[in-house]
């Protein structure tokens, strides 16, 4: 399972781009999501004026949607006359969320003598500050279309708007809510500003139309980012299990192969050991002997060759394996006479070499001396043979070793020839 996570990671990555670039695309270059209140909304439309106030300002409706048209009289009488349209979007406790457009394109034309200002007002309920049956006491959140801003299309941003002042003031509105807030927008309304001097005049509401990209760019951008990061914590966990997996393996991997090595090398080490011994008798075999004569350098010693007398005969009268056991017996008689300055090799057959380190002649001979006589009087014999065996003794005194070997060799020659049992020396 674990080698397929790269894949699905790579994968995902290219999902991922593939994804976030075509989101990018048409977010800032897909089709804007547009709200045309004049004919997509529902709505009623209605006026107001100061008369409500006291004053004698009259407002008339003289057209309906898609241009609602308002005539204005204002008239003095009231200290802030004022005519006012009054487009209801919903009931104040429910509103439109706004504050998903980015702005509105309005046209208001008008007509009339006289320098004309209109204010734009979005109206906002929120219980935060709105107090039910106070129909005031829903924001104000505020443009002001100047004289040089009507009869053209106007791009108002929404972050434009903000509360009016009065508003602020007459219900103490602390510094956190004096911004905008669109989320709960239930009318749209247009007043005369009241620097309008009274004057007939005519308002046409002739375009209003909300616009903005899919979501905030900061939100939009903010998922974007989030992803990725999730994308690089997700990947970074996998590399990190994948690696700490590989590192784990690798060293079980690494101490398998210690320990099949240090096995290997065990094992060699115990059969290049097994090789050195003979295995009928336990003494060293030639391949031993040899190897341990090339080990001892110039190292002074006496070689002792010995050879069972008449050892054909046990053989051919008892059997071979008879022949066997009377090796060993004299192997394990032989071992008991030596120190262990001696190495005992079963150079060949039934022919043995005793090495001596740092014995002179004298010393090996009364080696050689006390182990004839210790198997001439041998009481353990198999079958109660009697058995007995030559000696040939030479000291080294810096000779090579094959000519110490051979010397003991001629010496071994002179006991069987001098009538067998018996220890001679070169
Ligand atoms: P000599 O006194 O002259 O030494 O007489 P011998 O019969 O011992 O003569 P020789 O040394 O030539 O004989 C060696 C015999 O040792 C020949 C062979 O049958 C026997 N032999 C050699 N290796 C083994 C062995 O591993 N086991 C047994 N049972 N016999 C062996
Ligand atoms: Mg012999
Ligand atoms: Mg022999």
């Amino acid at each position: 399972m674990i080698p397929s996570y790269p894949r699905a990671t790579n994968l995902l990555f290219w999902c991922l781009l593939a994804i976030s670039l075509v989101a990018i695309l048409l977010f800032e270059f897909g089709p804007e999501q547009r709200l045309n209140i004049l004919t997509d909304a529902k709505m009623s439309i209605s006026t107001q004026d100061d008369r409500v106030h006291g004053g004698r300002s009259v407002t008339t409706l003289i057209a309906d949607t898609p241009k609602p048209t308002l005539d204005c009289r204002l008239r003095g009488g009231y200290d802030y006359p004022f005519c006012e349209l009054i487009l209801t979007l919903t009931e104040p406790g429910a509103g439109i969320d706004l504050s998903r457009f980015e702005g509105i394109r309005v046209q208001l034309n008008v007509e009339g003598q006289g320098i004309q200002a209109w204010r734009l007002y979005l109206r906002n309920y929120d219980p935060v500050y709105s107090t039910p049956g106070d129909e005031s006491s829903h924001k104000f959140n505020e443009v002001l279309f100047s004289a040089d801003d009507l009869g053209m299309p106007q791009d108002v941003r929404m972050d434009v708007f903000a509360p009016s002042s009065w508003w602020v003031q007459r219900y103490s509105i602390p510094l956190s809510q004096q911004g905008p807030d669109l989320r709960h927008v239930y009318a749209i309304e247009l007043a005369s500003d009241d620097k309008m001097q009274p004057g007939a005049y005519r308002l046409t509401l002739e375009r209003m139309e909300f616009y903005g990209r899919w979501g905030k760019p900061g939100d939009f951008y903010r998922y974007l980012l989030m992803s990725w990061l999730a994308y690089g914590v997700l990947l970074f966990l996998i590399e990190h299990l994948l690696i700490g997996d590989k590192l784990r393996k690798a060293r079980a991997a690494k101490l398998a192969a210690e320990a099949l090595s240090q096995s290997l090398s065990e094992q060699n080490r115990r059969t290049e050991e097994e090789a050195r011994y003979d295995p009928l008798t336990g003494a060293l075999n030639r391949l031993g002997g040899e190897k341990l004569l090339g080990e001892l350098g110039e190292m002074p010693l006496s070689l002792i060759y010995i050879d069972i007398d008449h050892f054909k005969g046990v053989n051919d009268t008892h059997g071979h394996p008879m022949g066997d056991e009377v090796l060993k017996h004299m192997v394990s008689e032989v071992l008991r006479h030596c120190d262990s300055l001696c190495r005992l090799v079963r150079w060949g057959g039934e022919e043995f070499v005793l090495v001596c380190l740092h014995y002179e002649q004298g010393r090996a001979e009364a080696l050689a001396e006390r182990i004839r006589g210790a198997l001439e009087a041998y009481p353990a014999w198999p079958l109660g043979l009697r058995i007995t065996a030559s000696f040939g003794v030479a000291e080294r005194r810096g000779d090579p070793l094959e000519r110490t070997l051979k010397r003991a060799d001629e010496a071994l020659y002179q006991a069987k020839k001098r009538g067998r049992n018996r220890v001679e020396v070169e």
